[in-house]
């Protein structure tokens, strides 16, 4: 039998706000290592945490292992250009030119209540704009899922082989890989609150996980991610147990395109 897996999640906030968070799934070997590294990442986020909580989980002894999806990455000439480029890339999907407009001036404007980020992701009705999460602060997180560890180091050497091996790059990945699994998606739309880290992207099931650069003007802290969904039979319950609750790891990568400039 193989040995057990563990999900170990790490959150961290500062006066009431979101900070930082991480998600991995390893072997009970990796633990102290992993967990050590999470404490460092969140103790260098920017502000002094209040608060640092990592939760391990040991997981069911088999788990689905899935391809990741395709990578595109687009090199735009500014951030505007590229929101333009992704209501663009979200319209394509199916999104609603309205909704694709509503859920990017949020994460603009920071969507939580009093303009704070998020510590998840909105859930969005991708026709009307509405906005379906429960709690507007917290939205879904997404958890749970993660590369396999067997095929990590093969994963990982493809990312850097095509210049993308920062490793902001492969959890995106992998977050957005779980997401496009879920029950209702439609596409996704994600730039990070890091300050200095200005890339994002949208992904949807037939285009992959698609790359701007950069989606947000240097030195802003606001951030977030949006999920966009087909309201029609959705099930908000299911959804967020998927998104939440049902561990996934992935084994093959998609095809790793390499960094191109944008042409619509
Ligand atoms: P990051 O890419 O880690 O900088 O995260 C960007 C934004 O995405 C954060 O500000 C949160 O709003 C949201 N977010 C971060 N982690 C998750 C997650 N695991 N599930 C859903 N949303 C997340």
């Amino acid at each position: 039998m193989d040995a057990p897996l563990y999900s170990l999640r790490m959150r961290a906030a500062a006066g009431g706000a979101h900070l930082s968070g991480a998600e991995r799934i390893a072997a009970g070997a990796e633990l102290p290592a992993l967990s050590a590294e999470m404490v460092s990442r969140a103790l260098a986020a920017g502000a002094a945490p209040d608060e640092i909580s990592c939760r391990i989980d040991r997981l069911a002894a088999t788990l689905p292992r899935l391809q990741l999806p395709d990578i595109t990455t687009w090199q735009l000439p500014d951030w505007r250009t590229a929101r333009d480029c992704a209501r663009t890339l979200l319209c394509r999907a199916g999104v609603s030119a309205p909704a694709a407009e509503a859920a990017l001036s949020w994460l603009a404007s920071g969507a939580a209540p009093g303009g704070a980020v998020m510590r998840g992701a909105m859930i969005v009705d991708a026709l009307s704009g509405a906005r379906l999460e429960a709690d507007p602060a917290r939205g879904v997180r997404v958890s749970r899922m993660d590369l396999d560890p067997a095929a990590r180091p093969t994963i990982l050497g493809a990312l850097a082989a095509a210049g993308l091996g920062h490793p902001r790059v492969a959890e995106a990945w992998v977050l957005a890989g779980k997401v496009l699994q879920a029950p209702g998606i439609v596409a996704e739309l994600c730039w990070s609150d890091d300050p200095h880290y200005l890339n994002g992207y949208v992904a949807d099931p037939c285009h992959g996980y698609q790359r701007l650069s950069p989606l947000k003007a240097a030195g802003d802290p606001r951030g977030g991610r949006a999920l966009f969904v087909a309201a029609a039979d959705f099930d908000l319950d299911s959804f967020c147990t998927f998104l939440e609750g049902r561990p996934l790891l992935f084994d093959r990568a998609g095809t790793i395109a390499s960094p191109r400039p944008w042409s619509p």
